[in-house]
């Protein structure tokens, strides 16, 4: 049995402030019980880390960070590194989001030094995958989700993809958009990321990978979509920077 996970990327949202008033108010709204039954993540920016790490002590909400760097320290100015996120038990980082792959160029190969530099340093790892509009026209998708798992993941041991590999699904489409795929089309492209990590990784392992859908995904067609087969949670934008609303969705997923 796979445990859903939700998690929020709050992208570049909230200052130090508000990132505080957030925190506080999903802690008046998740309750202990919800949270031992989904795995519940907030992403704020690095900003917010240090606030959110004290504020989120003994709650059972977790950390992460929306990116990170693959060097441990260094001459790397502007660039956050896995031990610091570590240091304020920041113990999950998103890696490879399409607004990194788009706007700042990330490359599989890239991504794929980061993803090996937080696993060596005990991060889980919430890999973001998802073609765009033109690829699914092209009806290349499948092979691009497929080629960017096989990438970004090349060179991981089994025991570690095992333990510290959650796949987003994300179609590039439908992030920020207001669209969504449909939950058949998210599911079948969620068996498809699974038969890929399979592939690498055999049948056990990949049974055991969670992979989220992110996508406009809102408190009104969460359910619908956590309800697929192969579905195991999301990672949620938009929806994630107001308490009500994220607060449905992670209850949608128990
Ligand atoms: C995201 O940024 O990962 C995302 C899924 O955004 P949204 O929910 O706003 O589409």
């Amino acid at each position: 049995m796979r445990k859903k996970l939700v998690a929020g990327n709050w992208k570049m949202n909230k200052t130090f402030l508000t990132a505080n008033e957030l925190i506080k108010e999903l802690k008046g709204k998740l309750t202990k019980d919800d949270l031992e039954k989904v795995e519940v993540v907030i992403c704020p920016p690095f900003t917010s880390i240090y606030s959110a790490k004290k504020l989120l002590e003994g709650s059972g909400l977790k950390l992460g960070a929306q990116n990170v760097f693959h060097k441990d320290e260094g001459a790397f100015t502007g660039e956050i590194s896995a031990p610091m996120l570590k240091s304020f038990d920041c113990n999950y980082v998103i890696i490879g989001h399409s607004e990194r792959r788009q706007i700042f160029n990330e490359t599989n190969h890239l991504i794929n030094l980061k993803v090996k530099n937080a696993v060596k340093n005990n991060l889980f790892v919430i890999l973001c995958v998802g073609e765009t509009i033109e690829q699914r026209e092209e009806k290349i998708h499948k092979k691009i989700v497929d080629e960017q798992v096989t990438l970004c993941l090349r060179d991981l041991s089994k025991e570690d993809a095992g333990k510290n590999i959650i796949i987003a699904y994300e179609p590039v489409w439908a992030i920020g958009t207001g669209k969504t795929a449909t939950p058949e089309q998210a599911n079948e492209m969620h068996i498809g990321i699974r038969k890929s990590l399979e592939n690498i990784f055999g049948k056990d392992i990949a049974e055991g990978i969670r992979i989220l859908y992110g996508g406009s995904v809102n408190e009104k067609n969460s359910a619908e979509i956590f309800a697929k087969s192969d579905i195991d949670g999301g990672l949620i934008g938009g929806a994630s920077l107001k308490s009500d609303n994220f607060t449905s969705i992670v209850k949608s997923a128990i």
